[in-house]
């Protein structure tokens, strides 16, 4: 198979489908991969690594989606990136169709055969394509809430790890899976007091084995979201509620009783934010101020770390790429129901019923 890397159009995203690693692998199985020159040359994958893993650089993007059997992606595709899909092809990728009827319609236009990351399941019931950029935001949240908690960002000009005769910073987690986890690996970390809530209760034991005495965990009721918000130096919004909006769990006047300088990053922004006054924000304007509250909105914050999210996002869609590659879309599927749960469109047709829920009577 002829397996096509186009880069990425989208305003300001620089990760890209392949890395260098994963184009060996897909040569080393006998396919040909063509890449878009500079596809990853802004987060240093140039156009020489890619060849020394035994891809072609193509200049135009056009020519590959010309010539691939299968064009791997980060990004949903663009309109003008839709429109060049055919018949047959496989496109790999994140689509996030269900509050997107234009993409969708474009897609079904395509014929194409649209494998969505977000969709794919694993034998537990959990996303594992989605999960990588879970773990990178998790990350980066207690990052980011650092950073604004200083004084010339903003914030009270707390240090969360405190000093020896001082304190340390509270960070309040509210959501205990995937990005909650990793928050407070990082906040634990830096030695700030921690403390989760969650709604439940086999998560808050799992979180206490984990972590042991290292943080609190606490079942999450409005009571305790006030008392410990009202405490907290630095707020993280990590709560899903599969298929819905994220609930508000801080509202206006619980964030009126936050300390002067405290901050919230609103992780679930993607899914409408979990605070009343989260809207979503961008990389080069992340951060707003209500009630003297720092708020961190960034809808995309892997994003931001374009170099390890590409890595870290190439670790788990490899295999199911190489599978899809290896026995084409139908035998594979076919072998795998968990990449079946991936297919999105395909034919022309809506084959995940969430979008057909969502979009059926607007297309
Ligand atoms: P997850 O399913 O692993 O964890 C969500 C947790 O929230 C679960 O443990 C669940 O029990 C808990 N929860 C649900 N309702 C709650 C409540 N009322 N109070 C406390 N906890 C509650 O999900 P995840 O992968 O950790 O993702 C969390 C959020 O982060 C999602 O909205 C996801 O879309 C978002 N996300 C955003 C970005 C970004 O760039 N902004 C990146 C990755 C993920």
């Amino acid at each position: 198979m002829i397996v096509g890397v186009p880069k990425e159009i989208k305003n300001h995203e620089y990760r890209v489908g392949l890395t260098p690693a994963a184009v060996n692998e897909f040569t080393n199985a006998g396919h040909g991969v063509i890449v878009e020159s500079n596809a990853g040359s802004a987060i240093g994958f140039t156009d020489e690594l890619y060849q020394q893993a035994g891809a072609s650089i193509i200049s135009k993007a056009s020519d590959i989606f010309d010539q691939a059997d299968m064009i791997v992606k980060v990004k949903e595709p663009q309109a003008s990136e839709c429109k060049m899909l055919k018949e047959g092809q496989i496109l790999y990728t994140y689509l996030h169709l269900a509050p997107d009827p234009l993409q969708t319609e474009l897609l079904v236009a395509s014929g194409a055969t649209c494998v969505a990351y977000e969709t794919v399941t694993d034998a537990k019931g959990a996303l594992p394509l989605l999960a990588p950029m879970s773990e990178v935001a998790g990350r980066m949240s207690v990052q980011a809430g650092a950073h604004y908690l200083e004084k010339a960002h903003g914030g009270s000009g707390t240090l969360l790890g405190g000093v020896p005769g001082v304190a340390s910073g509270k960070v309040l987690i509210i959501g205990g899976g995937v990005v909650g986890t990793n928050a407070a690996k990082m906040a634990v970390g830096l030695g700030a007091d921690v403390t989760i809530l969650d709604r439940s209760l086999p998560r808050l034991r799992e979180l206490d084995d984990i972590f042991n005495s290292q943080i609190k965990t606490v079942y999450s009721t409005e009571d305790a979201i006030g008392y410990y918000s009202s405490r907290a130096d630095l707020v993280v919004g990590a709560v899903l509620i599969p298929g819905a909006a994220a609930p508000k769990l801080l509202n206006k006047q619980h964030i009126k009783n936050m300390k002067a300088g405290s901050v919230l990053v609103d992780v679930a922004i993607d899914q409408g934010g979990c605070f009343e006054t989260s809207r979503a924000t961008t990389h080069q304007d992340p951060v707003y101020i209500i009630d003297d509250v720092v708020h961190y909105c960034v809808a995309n914050m892997p994003g931001g770390v374009a170099r390890t999210s590409t890595m870290a996002l190439n670790n788990a869609t490899l295999p199911f790429g190489l599978a899809l590659a290896n026995n084409g879309a139908k035998q594979a599927m076919q072998n795998n129901l968990h990449l079946l749960n991936g297919l999105n469109v395909h034919k022309g047709y809506i084959t995940y019923q969430a979008v057909v829920d969502a979009l059926g009577s607007q297309l």
